[in-house]
């Protein structure tokens, strides 16, 4: 594909950061990186066809921090501190959404989180029971909110759930609608002038004259200062050295139930089983610790093994005796690693990552997305980098200073050296004081600095 003049100069001409992947973090930096440095001209590309294609429109929409026993669970391989920073960032990355999105318009409601233990897993139930206390204080601490997490037991008949044993309530954990939080963040986005373009994939990139020549698998490269990957699941098809693993998870959801007697989301088994009303239909996904080796993977397919379990949990244990139908089969992939934390790093020189979601991308993204932006910005700054926007002289014989050129340059602009009209070269910074020299000013522009 070739792309027109017109093309080229209205999406691709002079982009500052090149943002690969628009899920949940891509969009979320790509806002922040605005609102930090408003005069940066940010691009996203995402490969799905005409919607980005990870996990971000494909989750269940948990607004959720921890379960007690996923976080005992993650306790056995890491501190008391890294597990509870983890929850802290997650419950952050929630407050974070929620003040860019209105509750209103994702349909977040907080109906509690509930995690169920059937009548068989007595011992795990209690070892959460006895940590209850404890974990309310530590959360209380970090949240502001007391009683998170309590004894729910008496709800499992409301609910009509068979083969439950136990339920422990987290208070704080909510739901919303991932389809509306997608929508709301692309809206955000598009308002800030940023261009959100699918279809694009990336395959690789080289630099050239300090700038990176993105290579794309549609026949035409873009060529940007900077370049941010947050393709999570994906990474190690751009950065192999990554400790990134695809993790796919499969979901369910049934048409309308009559009469559903729950609202609120729920997890089972660690968290490897999660399901949660929709309206009145029931969301179920989980099962990838069937077959641990076989879901690592990038395929979006879906097997009978993991599905098979699903429809046999939804049958005996969620909607037990009751009539229902499966209106819908989908799956999405998760960026999992040995540890929870992401990954937000330079992972070679103007290309930076934020991947790495587990999966609770919901709550942390945006806050990954943000924590990812001030990197960058922070970078920016630092070494006033080539920005192929700023050009303070034209290719041209013409010469015109730039709009935000310094006085100094605009009487330099004047004066008719033709050796010093080099594209992409700032002769100065556009503001503040000091304005060393880049690496490649030329002869001229080290005399007037
Ligand atoms: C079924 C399921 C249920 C989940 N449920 C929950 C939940 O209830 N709560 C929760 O908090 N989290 C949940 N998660 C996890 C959460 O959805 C993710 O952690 C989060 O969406 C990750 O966002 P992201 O922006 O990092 O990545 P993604 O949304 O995966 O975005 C990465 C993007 O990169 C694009 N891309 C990849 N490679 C390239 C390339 N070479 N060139 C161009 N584009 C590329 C992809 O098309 C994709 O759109 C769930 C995940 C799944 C799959």
């Amino acid at each position: 594909m070739q792309l027109s003049y017109w093309e080229q100069q209205s999406y691709f001409e002079g982009i500052d950061l090149l943002i690969i992947g628009g899920g949940i973090v891509g969009l979320n930096a790509a806002l922040a990186v605005k609102e930090i440095r408003p005069e940066l001209k940010v691009l996203v590309i995402d490969r799905g066809a005409f919607l980005p294609y990870g996990a971000s429109t494909r989750n269940a929409g948990f607004a959720c921090f921890g379960s007690m026993s996923e976080l005992i669970d993650d306790l056995q391989r890491n501190s008391f501190e890294e597990v509870f920073s983890l929850v802290q960032r997650r419950y952050e990355g929630l407050q974070r959404l929620r003040s860019l999105l209105k509750d209103v318009d994702i349909q977040y409601e907080e109906n509690g989180g509930f995690e169920v233990f059937r009548e068989e897993e007595e011992g795990l139930y209690n070892n959460c029971r006895s940590r209850i206390e404890e974990f309310n204080a530590e959360l209380e601490r970090r949240t502001g909110r007391r009683n998170i997490y309590s004894e729910a037991s008496s709800k499992i008949t409301d609910f009509g759930f068979g083969g439950v044993g136990k339920m422990i309530l987290n208070s704080g954990e909510g739901q919303l609608d991932t389809g509306a939080m997608m929508k709301g963040l692309l809206h955000l986005v598009r308002a800030k002038n940023i261009e959100v373009l699918t279809g694009i994939e990336v395959r690789g990139w080289s630099t050239k004259a300090g700038l990176l020549e993105i290579e794309t698998g549609n026949g035409f490269s873009i060529t940007t200062a900077k370049m941010l990957i947050t393709t999570n699941g994906f990474a190690r098809q751009l950065l192999p050295d990554l400790e990134v693993e695809p993790g796919r998870a499969q979901v369910l959801i049934t048409k309308p139930v009559d009469h559903l007697q729950f609202k609120g989301t729920f997890h089972y088994d660690k968290g490897y089983y999660y399901f949660r009303n929709v309206g009145n239909r029931v969301l179920f996904g989980g099962g990838r610790n069937l077959n641990f080796e076989a879901e690592r993977t990038w395929d979006f397919d879906l097997t009978h093994p993991v599905q098979g379990r699903l429809e046999e949990l939804l049958s005996q244990m969620i909607l037990p005796g009751q009539a229902y139908e499966i209106d819908r089969r989908w799956s999405g992939i998760m960026g999992l690693g040995p540890t929870k934390s992401a990954i937000i790093r330079e992972a070679e020189p103007h290309v930076f990552c934020a991947v790495r979601m587990g999966g609770m991308g919901v709550a942390i993204g945006s806050l990954v997305g943000r924590e990812v932006a001030e990197l960058i910005c922070k970078v920016f700054k630092r070494k006033q980098l080539l920005s192929s926007k700023i050009h303070l002289f034209k290719r041209s014989d013409r010469r015109e200073p730039a709009a935000n050129a310094t006085p100094a340059c605009r009487i330099f602009s004047i004066v008719s050296f033709s050796w010093v009209s080099f594209p992409k070269i700032h002769l100065f910074k556009p503001v503040g004081a000091g304005r060393p020299n880049p690496p490649d000013a030329t002869p001229a522009c080290r005399i007037l600095a």
